[in-house]
């Protein structure tokens, strides 16, 4: 998966190939699909939901240049393989999914690794975490045609927010800079992500 399709691609962070040789993907998969656990494309993981491509999750993580202090929100857990990169990477990592049945798998998954520093919530992820803001870093794994507004207020100042930006059927994998009050948009790659469903999503 690294040699085949991070690299050939431009995944250059050596610290984030690492991390995707650490974690092991296949734990995150539901057993039916699990022999495809590291095929390059999104798999079903249940609820009409998908865990993203290998490829789309670490440009993702790379983008988010994470040094290991962060502390970083996550909207829609999914499988949990996400906040598991990311907890490999950054201090803490609070993630939100919608369905109380993903979660409840995610945290199943997240079992085996250990992890002390990622907090799972069952709830609106639209509306952030305002107990636990702000934030460095906040990654959307769910398309929306907005920003949602509680995402960028709880996002600090020189923080980092990354999600796929447009309608359901395609959108723009978008990084938005927070520095002084100002946003500033960067067009990553087009992209196919589930919908996000919330109160701030349209
Ligand atoms: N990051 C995941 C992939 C998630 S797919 C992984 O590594 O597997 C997108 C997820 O976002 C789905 O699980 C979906 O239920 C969730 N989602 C959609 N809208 C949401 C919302 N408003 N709040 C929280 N989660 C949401």
């Amino acid at each position: 998966m690294v040699a085949e399709q991070l690299i050939p691609r431009g995944i250059k962070d050596p610290k984030v190939l690492e991390v995707f040789h650490k974690v092991d993907r296949d734990k995150f998969i539901p057993e039916a699909s699990r022999n495809c656990a590291y095929a390059d494309y999104p798999l079903s993981i249940g609820e009409n939901q998908t865990i993203s491509q290998p490829f789309i999750v670490a440009l993702m993580t790379e983008c988010l240049g994470l040094s290991g202090n962060e502390k970083v929100l996550e909207i829609g857990t999914g499988s949990g393989y996400q906040a598991a990169i990311l907890a490999e990477l950054a201090k803490e990592v609070y993630s939100i999914e919608r369905y109380d049945v993903l979660a409840k798998k995610a945290i199943d998954a997240l079992k085996s690794f250990c992890y002390t520093n990622i907090h799972i919530k069952v709830a609106d992820g639209t509306l952030g975490w305002p107990e636990e803001a702000p934030f460095d870093r906040i990654i959307v794994t769910a398309a929306s045609p907005v920003v949602p507004g509680p995402l960028l207020e709880q996002l600090k100042d020189k923080g980092k927010l990354i999600l796929p930006l447009g309608g359901s059927f395609s959108q723009v994998l978008t990084l938005i800079e927070k520095k002084g009050g100002n946003l500033g948009y960067t067009d990553i790659c087009a992209c196919v992500f589930v919908p996000l469903v919330g109160r701030y999503s349209s």
